[in-house]
Formats: structure tokens, C-alpha cells, sequence
């Protein structure tokens, strides 16, 4: 009996190494781990036999129990510059606050800049009319007149009316239903409320802590940090505890303001709301107040000067 011709059905996972195996001449137990050939007889030359079998174009897969992972043409789906890729991405993410950044402050300076030419040209206007500003509203027949238009020879035909965080065009006064596309309002009480007509401004105490304009544009749904809902705009302030939708905060939840001395600030509306009145009654922020500078006492209704 020859060895080569005694096969024995392999035991792949046993180490035991029996008499009669080391007879039959069968592979060693490290051998025995081609597993394919398990059960049935093995050839000397498998390996050689099985590849040659195999067509000539086709790669032999390398794939094998000892060796898992990933497959060479799984490996070729991650793209080469993959890092580029995410840097990429990464300076557009990091990209887009930084120009809403920008667009804040550019718009927020225009405002102002809009503000400080609208006081420029109410200053003007008073000058022509013994120190007294134009009413908020006046009718000339049968036609009202805003303090815009009554401004408009001393604007130099400047667009200035609109604020563009806060767009006006197409608004109409809130009472009166004339188009009204500006985003500011005139403080009202320097015509008609403490003795019948314009009170001249060189009577105001604090111009620099006086209101001249505030942001007034669209109405708003629900007080002055709501979004723009209605149509109508108010032509004149009375105070951001009165009519809270009349005084939208466009810019991050400020809104700016011009003084009577003629400089601009945007403030927080912190009083707006009849039920957080404080005894500064019609500050809007900022030692700004909202006609002659804050009585100590709250009074509104006397002028500044007694
Ligand atoms: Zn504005």
C-alpha cells in the first residue's frame, strides 16, 4: 500500500496528529488550513492546477479568511483629494455668516446714513419756518400732505426714505390711507400738543437726548420684533409703549434713531409695552427719549421749557 494512494477524509480543525495520517503522507496541520480542499483529496499540485484553470484576464481574488477588508475596487471609491473636498466646504460654511455679517452693517450704516441726511434736511426746513418742524400730517384741501413731502425741497433729491433692512414701498398711512413708503416716523409732539401749532425746536432742552425720527416702515404682526405683516406705516411717533407696531426693529432687534442735534444711534425698543412701563416713560433706549429729553417725573404733557 502506497501512501499516495491512501486518502483520508481531512479533519481540518483538529491538531491531533495521528499515526496513521503521518502514514498517508497528508499535508501538515498548517497546510490544512486550505479549506476549499477540505473532504475531499488534495493534489501535490492544487495550487498550480487551479491557476492555471483560471482564464488569463482574470485576477485572481485575493479576498481570503485571513485577510478581510476591503476589496481593491472598494478601496478606489474614496476620491483622491478628499481633504480638498471637506477644506472646501468648509470655507463655504465658514463664508456665509461672514457676508450676512456684512450685509448687517452695510445696511445698518445706510440707515443711519439716511437718518442723518432726513435731519439734515428737517433742520432745514426749520430754519425756513422759525425754528418750527413740519406737522406729522396736514391737509390742503382735500389732500394730506406727510412731513415727507413737505421736506422733499430740502432733500435734494436724495432717495433716502427707506431703510433697506426695513422696505416701505407700497405701505399707506395707517389712519389716513395715503401712500406713506418711508421707514421712519416724525416725532409728533412738536406741532399741536403743547399749544396749538409747531413748537419751535430750539426750545428742546436735551436735543441730544431728544427724538427727531425712529424706524417706523411696515407695521409688524406682533410688536416691534415680529415680522412685517401689514401694509400700513405710521407717518408720526407718539411712544413705543403706544402703538408697539409702529416701531419694527429690522436691525438685530434694534432700530435706529436721529436725534434733535442731528446724530443717529440704533437702539434696543426696551419699552415698549404699556405693561413693563418704567417711570422714564417714553425712553426707547440709550438716555434717547422720546420728545424733550425725560422729564424726572415722567410728565408728557407739558413742553420742555416752563
Ligand atoms: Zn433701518
Amino acid at each position: 500500500m502506497s501512501s499516495g494512494d491512501e486518502r483520508l477524509p481531512a479533519e481540518p480543525y483538529s491538531f491531533g496528529c495521528s499515526d496513521r495520517r503521518r502514514e498517508s503522507g497528508l499535508q501538515s496541520p498548517s497546510a490544512r488550513t486550505d479549506r476549499p480542499s477540505a473532504g475531499r483529496p488534495v493534489p501535490a499540485n492544487h495550487h498550480r492546477a487551479s491557476l492555471a484553470a483560471r482564464p488569463a484576464g482574470n485576477p485572481p481574488n485575493v479576498q481570503t479568511e485571513n485577510s478581510p477588508g476591503l476589496s481593491p475596487s472598494k478601496a478606489k471609491r474614496f476620491p483622491k483629494y478628499w481633504w480638498l473636498v471637506v477644506l472646501i466646504v468648509m470655507a463655504i460654511a465658514g463664508g456665509i455668516p461672514a457676508v450676512r455679517l456684512q450685509q448687517y452693517w452695510e445696511q445698518r450704516a445706510s440707515c443711519q446714513t439716511n437718518l442723518r441726511r432726513l435731519s439734515t434736511a428737517l433742520l432745514l426746513y426749520a430754519q425756513d419756518y422759525e425754528g418750527a418742524l413740519p406737522p406729522t400730517e396736514s391737509r390742503q384741501g382735500d389732500v394730506w400732505r406727510s412731513w415727507v413731502e413737505m421736506a422733499d425741497p430740502y432733500k435734494k433729491g436724495q432717495d433716502i426714505e427707506e431703510c433697506p433692512s426695513n422696505p416701505a414701498a407700497g405701505a399707506r398711512h395707517a389712519t389716513l390711507g395715503y401712500p406713506f413708503s418711508c421707514s421712519y416716523a416724525l416725532n409728533y409732539r412738536f406741532f399741536g400738543v403743547f399749544a396749538p401749532g409747531p413748537f419751535a425746536v430750539e426750545n428742546v432742552e436735551i436735543p441730544a437726548q431728544t427724538v427727531l425720527l425712529v424706524e417706523a416702515g411696515r407695521m409688524r404682526e406682533a410688536g416691534p420684533f415680529g415680522p412685517p405683516a401689514s401694509p400700513l406705516a405710521m407717518s408720526a411717533y407718539f411712544d413705543t409703549a403706544q402703538t408697539p407696531r409702529a416701531y419694527p426693529s429690522p436691525h438685530d432687534r434694534r432700530m435706529c434713531i436721529s436725534a434733535i442735534d442731528g446724530h443717529t444711534v440704533c437702539v434696543r425698543v426696551a419699552h415698549y409695552s404699556p405693561a413693563w412701563h418704567d417711570p422714564m416713560y417714553g425712553r426707547v433706549g440709550r438716555n434717547v427719549y422720546n420728545w424733550n429729553g425725560g422729564h424726572p417725573n415722567g410728565d408728557t404733557g407739558t413742553p420742555p421749557r416752563e
